[in-house]
């Protein structure tokens, strides 16, 4: 049985022109996404070349958290198109780069954040933020975590280390970095409780790297995402990030906390690392920000991140006038309509329902999120725990094959949900309850 969606002739033609014009990442067997071309988008609906509807679960990878093309932010990137067009930000400071970056300082996770470095991608703005650290603290190491995604530049892949062959190649460029094991909570070892696994990946930094890879003070940063989306939205152990915290004010490390796709609400709390109540020294931004309407990125940094030191970071194209009058608009939204509460009660429920698949369905190893921040996740066997990659991308096509497109990627053995927090409740339920034939389908194909 073919994983793809069976397509359309419109379809095939758009399939003809990608296998010539694209790279080939965007269309071999094994690494193409989805066979739907799309024609337009609204809310949480995709419409496809074929005049098709389907429910969007990605939120264009977290982008769109107020829903495709949200009218009020496209009017204010408008408004900012015909009154600026583009002006470089650091070379003619323009009115909207204050009002947003006041907004944001007003938002941040810590009183502390008051200051804003605007970048076009998260990619920039993790490159930003490190820069500025290792600039700011004179000292040439970052803790990074295994698994974790902080883009794909030369810098941001090796910073990260979601996936051995992402790297390939480039590992020489890691310079730097120093990769530290990251709390799983599902994939913990036998026997350890959640708890005593978070003391593990925290006690790994002091007794290993701390004594015989690198001393405290040659390390200008910790860089983390509060919750791991990438590798499968990983939650960690409760006792994980305050114990961080806590290690960076001992060493006078700064804390990096990337929020490029937790943050606006993502999580059900304005910034996923308020779950634990831990303040950041720097914030990265990006994806939501603007609603996906233009690129917009940023740090978010303390007087002594961003405030010390003349580091030479940013991009032409960072802090465009109209990105940061869609950007302020966008936030407006978010803070009127309570989507972040929303993110928060609905990702609850849908949490509720998928709680009952592991009995069900006895593929399904474990379901996990906070917020509008989900998966679910495959495996083989319950008892060896090993993933299921190829039921997953059969469930994928099942899903997109029935008008549903959740978040995958391709190897992935997890299909997650990030819906726009503005999805009807009726829609996300329909979604759900596709997605649980689309596994029971997917399970009676073996
Ligand atoms: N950091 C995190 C946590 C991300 O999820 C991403 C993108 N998925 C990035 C950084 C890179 O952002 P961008 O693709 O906008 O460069």
């Amino acid at each position: 049985m073919s994983t793809d969606t069976p397509r359309g002739s419109k379809t095939e033609e758009y399939w003809r022109r990608q296998r010539q014009l694209f790279p080939k990442f965007f269309w071999s067997e094994e690494t193409h996404l989805a066979d739907i071309v799309i024609s337009g988008a609204k809310g949480s609906l995709l419409f496809d070349v074929e005049g098709k509807r389907y429910i969007d679960l990605t939120s264009q990878w977290a982008t769109n958290n107020v829903g495709n093309v949200h009218p009020e932010v496209v009017k204010a990137a408008i408004e900012g198109l015909e009154r600026y067009g583009f002006l470089i930000h650091f070379l003619h400071p323009h009115v909207p780069m204050y009002d947003l970056a006041e907004r944001l300082v007003d938002v941040a996770p810590s009183r502390r954040l008051k200051r804003v470095l605007y970048e076009l991608s998260g990619t920039g703005a993790v490159e930003g933020a490190v820069k500025h650290a290792v600039g700011v603290k004179r000292r040439p190491l970052v803790l990074s975590f295994i698994g974790q995604y902080h883009g794909l530049s030369f810098g941001t892949v090796n910073l990260g280390s979601l996936d051995a062959a992402e790297r390939a190649y480039f590992e020489s460029f890691q310079g730097g970095v120093v990769h530290v094991p990251y709390p799983f909570t599902y994939r913990r070892p036998r026997g350890m409780t959640e708890e005593e696994w978070g003391d593990f990946a925290l006690g790994y930094i002091e007794d290993y790297v701390l004594e015989y890879l690198a001393p405290p003070d040659r390390i200008a940063a910790v860089l983390v995402e509060p919750i791991a989306c990438e590798a499968g939205v990983w939650i960690p152990p409760d006792n994980f990030l305050p114990g961080l915290k806590k290690l960076c004010e001992e060493h006078g490390w700064f804390l990096i906390d990337d929020e490029v796709e937790t943050g606006f609400g993502r999580s059900g709390a304005m910034w996923a690392i308020q779950h634990w109540d831990v303040e950041p020294d720097m914030v990265t931004i990006g994806k939501g920000l603007s609603g996906g309407i233009l690129p917009i990125a940023a740090v978010l940094g303390t007087d002594e991140a961003l405030g010390t030191e003349a580091i030479a970071a940013g991009t032409t194209f960072g802090g465009h006038p109209a990105a940061c009058m869609a950007a302020t608009a966008c936030l407006e939204v978010i803070q009127r309509e309570g989507l972040v509460a929303r993110s928060a009660r609905l990702g609850e429920e849908a949490l509720r329902r998928m709680k009952e698949w592991p009995d069900r369905f006895s593929v399904v190893g474990d379901v996990r999120g906070r917020g509008l921040l989900l998966a679910v996740e495959f495996v083989k066997d319950r008892e060896t725990k090993e993933p299921d990659p190829a039921f997953t991308r059969r469930a994928f096509f099942n899903c997109v094959r029935r008008g549903v497109v959740p978040l995958y990627g391709s190897g992935d053995w997890f299909l997650r949900i990030e819906p726009p927090l503005t999805i009807e409740d009726e829609f996300l339920n329909q979604a759900l309850e596709t997605m649980e034939k689309a596994i029971e389908a997917s399970a009676s194909e073996e």
